[in-house]
């Protein structure tokens, strides 16, 4: 088996070595292009995400509406990473357009709240159930927030997360289980902090570690997904809400719910849909169409407990005390008056419905060949949000993961997406849509995956 595994190793470093040499024939000036931007960026590109792309480097954008985008090459793309979540409302959607070209007409930043802060205020709640709200620059900043908040009421320095967890640039949050203990997250470079003195990590679904590790009653918040969806997608197993909200309680530690990516599972993410209560839930990346935002909400318990220690302000003391978060353009008008627009016009019921319907079609082609060929893989969905993983069945926890992940496979298969034509992120096989997203696309997934599939076979692998 082992001299088997050796073979099937160095076909499918062959068939990536073609895959990148078409991908550099296909993308001659995105190829140029990289090579520039090296000399003037860090790691060649305005972020260093930008360089993960599976065929070597990134094609270089020249444009994009709805689900499509165009590169400087002349290339045309299926866009099913939709900037990893943030262009889930679709590229340039309209209403998101107009209200921006609005705003940025009328000022963009004052640190002046604006009335398109009352709508937007008021529909969090009815769509989120929390009763008070902050806007951040970005999902981070929100988890930030929401963890100082939770340290503040608390008095307690840890956070818990779980392993396999992402929740954007946040110290804490960059842990993992290694060999039983506190390591540093899958790839994530160490800084010289000891990571074990601010967080403590468990397996989700893993309810008597959480038991273990909150009973020590040094835990400030959990910070968790409503199920994981940066490890792959691993499910909540039944009960686990229950028992998370339960133990927290029970020992007084704040509960953190991060509905950036879950909130595919419609218009109130998955904590509407399955009437979970956290203390504070955060959203982002979609949530203003593609221009920076975040947003946290607290409940009232929440609130009272931290106006007990920040009150409001009166302007004749001249206080000390302010919370230590959020920046200065956080809550600014052109943010407020997109995030307006994407709650009232694109991120709508009937907008879900038919993301969701398409995610299905895809999850449903994809599993079509899948089972027809036997293969050993899967895909889940959550709401408008499904993926491909290479293993038998969905994994439990981060350590399932771990064992069962097939990265070549994935970087291969991300390789020949974008030879032809399709685009997914770059950090698992993740396919979201959007309300401008096409049966017609779905198919064409269907279709390239399928060939995927005959490209293995017939490699022998
Ligand atoms: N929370 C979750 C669940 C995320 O996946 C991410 C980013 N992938 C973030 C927060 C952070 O978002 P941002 O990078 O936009 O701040």
């Amino acid at each position: 088996a082992a001299a088997r595994t050796d073979s099937h190793a160095a076909t499918i470093d062959t068939l990536l070595d073609r895959e990148q040499e078409r991908f550099l024939r296909l993308h001659p000036r995105s190829a140029q292009d990289w090579e520039a931007g090296k000399q003037h960026f860090l790691y060649g590109g305005p972020s260093h995400w930008m360089r993960r792309w599976a065929g070597g480097f990134p094609v270089y954008a020249a444009e994009a509406k709805g689900a499509h985008i165009r590169d400087v090459d002349g290339n045309d793309y299926v866009d099913f990473a939709l900037g990893d979540t943030g262009g889930m409302c679709g590229h340039a959607p309209e209403a998101v357009t107009r209200a921006a070209v609005r705003q940025l007409q009328n000022g963009t930043t004052m640190m002046l709240p604006t009335e398109d802060s009352l709508w937007v205020g008021a529909e969090l709640t009815r769509r989120f159930g929390m009763p008070y709200w902050t806007l951040t620059t970005s999902a981070t900043d929100a988890n930030r927030g929401a963890i100082r908040i939770a340290r503040m009421i608390t008095g307690r320095p840890k956070v818990l997360v779980f392993s396999g967890c992402y929740h954007g640039g946040v110290e804490e949050a960059h842990v993992e289980i290694r060999d039983g203990r506190v390591g540093l997250r899958n790839m994530i470079h160490p800084n010289g902090v000891d990571h074990s003195t601010v967080s403590r990590v468990v397996e989700f679904n893993d309810v008597a570690a959480l038991e273990q590790a909150l009973s020590a009653g040094d835990v400030a918040c959990v910070l968790t997904e409503p199920l994981m969806t940066n490890f792959g997608m691993i499910p909540v197993a039944d009960g686990f809400h229950e028992a998370l909200r339960e133990i927290t309680r029970r020992t007084g530690t704040v509960l953190i719910i991060d509905e950036t990516h879950t909130i595919s599972s419609g218009p109130g993410g998955y904590t509407s849909q399955h009437g979970l209560e956290p203390d504070i839930l955060v959203a982002g990346k979609a949530i203003a169409g593609g221009i920076p935002a975040g947003v946290f909400g607290v409940s009232q318990e929440i609130a009272e407990r931290l106006w007990a220690i920040v009150p409001m302000v009166n302007p004749r003391v001249r206080q000390s005390a302010h919370l230590g978060i959020g920046g200065t353009l956080a809550g600014n008008a052109l943010t407020v008056a997109t995030m307006r627009a994407v709650l009232e016009e694109v991120l709508t019921p009937a907008n879900f419905e038919r993301m969701i319907a398409n995610a299905t079609r895809l999850a449903d082609g994809a599993r079509g060949i899948i089972e027809a060929r036997k293969l050993p893989w899967h895909v889940t969905q959550i709401g408008a949000r499904a993926e491909i993983m290479f293993m038998p069945k969905p994994p439990r926890n981060g350590a399932d993961v771990i064992a069962g992940r097939r990265g070549d496979l994935e970087t291969l298969l991300h390789a020949y997406y974008m030879n032809e034509g399709i685009l997914v992120t770059p950090f698992h096989t993740m396919f979201l849509m959007c309300p401008a997203t096409t049966a017609a696309q779905v198919d064409r997934h269907t279709e390239v995956f399928g060939r995927f599939v005959d490209l293995l076979a017939d490699a022998g692998v």
